[in-house]
């Protein structure tokens, strides 16, 4: 067997060298798919896997604009249209220096497998530019998403393919990537999801994955007789996803130790309470800063410069900022000091070493493809109800995306479960790929 894997990813390695992220998000995989494909006769033989790591189109673009100094600027946009077996193509904008070829098709591979796990009719896709928002005046965001969308808006479409937010794509970005799209085709459409409630968002898409982060991370609890109650959470990143994750943890009652950004974390003894996170929020959304604002209004705090917030005591981390910000020697310490749970909020936050870590210890430890799976599906609902040209309650949406997290979680189930332990790893994985092997079986070799 492991002679099979390691040929598929030596095959997959020639044909796209040089793309690290992308060849980790594969290997993962390919180590739980492959052996499943093997004793599947339906899947064996028909390079299913090998279809699926071939995204079906790229589009790489120039975006040209001009920043508040006059001068022009040069960025590089970006769509990946990995999988529509299932559906169009969805998947989130990510604008932020560090984006490449390699993280938006990791990024996209890994959508087209938590697409497929929401139960939603939804193709993988993902997309963005190494346009960095930070420090960026509001008008100079506004010409940089009129010059991005003058491009990306012949590749996509409500029934094509559907962008939405990721990171440095928040509402305030897909509103005016919506209004040039709307500009250029003259057409009222849910070409985008994350839009704002009076102009046909859903209610909820904001709080969605981080919500159902703590939905599924609660469902693992339940499933090993624990509950969020009382229990100390470590998140990082004070983003979207990290900012609900915190807020639905904390209706729980649970209790948030850390928060964090790129420059460092934050450690309140104390707790950060809703108050207190009601602080972060508008520090962060409206007054665009840095957490590390936050001792000086709660001195009983610390700030913790260029690291991350795993080595602080606690029974639950979430990981919410991104790509592998949490390694072996963080995991080992997590567990050292007695963390029963990792829910990861973040797209493949955990490396594989540290995910090695969490499965041989026999922790629960839930892959971002199951876990935050929680953004698209309410995506995915409110292209449902962009398509009804209605609008569902808070409630109703809440609801819908509750019965969709205990949904993944049975599909972990089915396919991950060894006596005792859940490896939710594998689950996702199979669970994912079954449905989009069937679908691509079924329509041929195309
Ligand atoms: P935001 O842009 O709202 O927030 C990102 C957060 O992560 C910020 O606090 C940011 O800090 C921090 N961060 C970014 N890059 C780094 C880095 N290299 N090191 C340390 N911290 C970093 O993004 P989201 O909250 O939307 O996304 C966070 C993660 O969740 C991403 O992996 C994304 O792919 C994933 N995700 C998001 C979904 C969504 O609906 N938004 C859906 C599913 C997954 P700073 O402000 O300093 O940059």
């Amino acid at each position: 067997m492991k002679e099979i894997i390691s040929q598929f990813i030596s095959e997959v390695n020639a044909r796209n060298q040089n793309e690290p992220e992308f060849m980790q998000a594969v290997t993962e995989v390919a180590e739980n798919v492959i052996p499943y494909i093997v004793k599947n006769d339906i899947y064996y033989g028909q390079n299913i896997l090998l279809r699926i790591a071939e995204p079906e189109r790229v589009v790489s673009f120039r975006v040209a604009w001009i920043d508040d100094n006059e001068e022009i600027q040069v960025n590089r946009g970006y769509r990946i249209e990995m999988n529509s077996a299932i559906g169009p193509y969805k998947g989130g904008l990510r604008f932020h220096p560090s984006v490449n070829l390699s993280v938006l098709k990791f990024l996209a591979f890994e959508q087209t497998f938590k697409n497929s796990l929401t139960t939603l009719p939804m193709g993988g896709g993902k997309g963005g530019s190494d346009f960095n928002p930070k420090g960026k005046s509001d008008t100079e965001i506004m010409r940089f998403c009129q010059s991005f969308m003058t491009e990306l808006f012949r590749h996509i479409g409500p029934n094509r393919d559907i962008p939405a937010g990721d990171i440095g794509v928040g509402s305030r970005e897909i509103g005016y990537l919506f209004g040039q799209y709307k500009r250029l085709k003259n057409e009222f459409t849910g070409v985008l999801t994350g839009k704002g409630v009076s102009w046909g968002g859903s209610l909820i898409r904001p709080e969605a994955t981080g919500y159902g982060v703590v939905y599924f991370t609660q469902e693992m609890l339940l499933h090993s007789n624990e509950s969020m109650e009382n229990k100390k959470v470590n998140i990082s990143g004070s983003g979207n996803v990290a900012q609900y994750a915190a807020e639905k943890c904390l209706q729980l009652g649970a209790i948030i130790n850390t928060l964090s950004d790129s420059s460092g974390f934050l450690y309140d003894p104390d707790g950060i309470d809703s108050e207190k996170l009601k602080y972060i929020m508008e520090l962060k959304n409206i007054k665009r800063g840095r957490i590390s604002e936050y001792v000086n209004i709660y001195p009983n705090s610390s700030f913790h410069k260029d690291k991350s917030p795993w080595e602080i005591p606690c029974d639950i981390a979430l990981p919410c900022a991104t790509q592998n910000e949490l390694g072996k020697s963080d995991a080992e310490i997590l567990l050292k000091n007695g963390c029963i749970c990792v829910g990861e909020g973040a797209n493949m936050p955990s490396t594989p070493e540290a995910i090695e870590v969490f499965i041989k210890n026999k922790i629960l430890f839930a892959p971002g493809k199951a876990s935050n799976a929680g953004g698209v599906a309410v995506s995915g609902l409110e292209m449902a109800q962009n398509s009804l040209r209605y609008s569902w309650t808070r409630e109703e949406v809440d609801q819908r995306l509750q019965s969709i997290m205990k949904d993944i979680h049975k599909s972990c189930l089915s396919y991950g479960a060894e006596n005792e332990f859940v490896n939710y790893v594998k689950g996702a994985n199979i669970a994912g790929f079954v449905k989009v092997a069937d679908a691509m079986l079924a329509q041929g070799v195309v």
